[in-house]
């Protein structure tokens, strides 16, 4: 839990209105009430607001993911990755390995136990020179 109270003191996160960067409480979506109600007022009228909630949920994992690459943390609990504020249903990709799921967020991937993430890592596109 230690990493969880690390990262739960300075959490980044972006305005989903004003695309502001802040830094506050995980689960905190706005920089101002102002912004809230403007958003809130504006997604009642669109039809796309399930789009744009899960890709601002995506947006939050692979920012979730990068800060504890960064922290060179390549395993963590399942439970501390959801108090991290980490959404288990909103990745970009899915590959079933032999004995676990594979999930990737963009460039970053990990196995996926009933528990646990695991090999955490970032994905490496081969260079031109190495295709060759
Ligand atoms: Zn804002």
């Amino acid at each position: 839990m230690k990493y969880v109270n690390y990262l739960m003191q300075e959490q980044e996160i972006t305005c989903l209105e004003c695309g502001t960067e802040f830094y506050g409480r995980v689960g905190k979506k706005f920089c101002s009430p102002t912004c809230k109600n403007s958003w809130h007022n504006r997604a009642r009228r669109d039809s796309s607001l399930i789009r744009r909630t899960v890709e601002s949920s995506i947006e939050r994992n692979y920012k979730i993911l990068t800060r504890l690459l960064k922290l060179g943390i390549h395993s963590m609990d399942k439970m501390e990755c959801s108090l991290l504020g980490y959404k288990f249903e909103c990745v970009t990709g899915y590959t079933r390995a032999v004995n676990h799921d594979v999930f990737s967020v963009f460039d970053i991937r990990y196995a996926l136990s009933s528990t646990r993430l695991f090999s955490l890592e970032r994905i490496t596109v081969p260079t031109e020179s190495e295709n060759y």
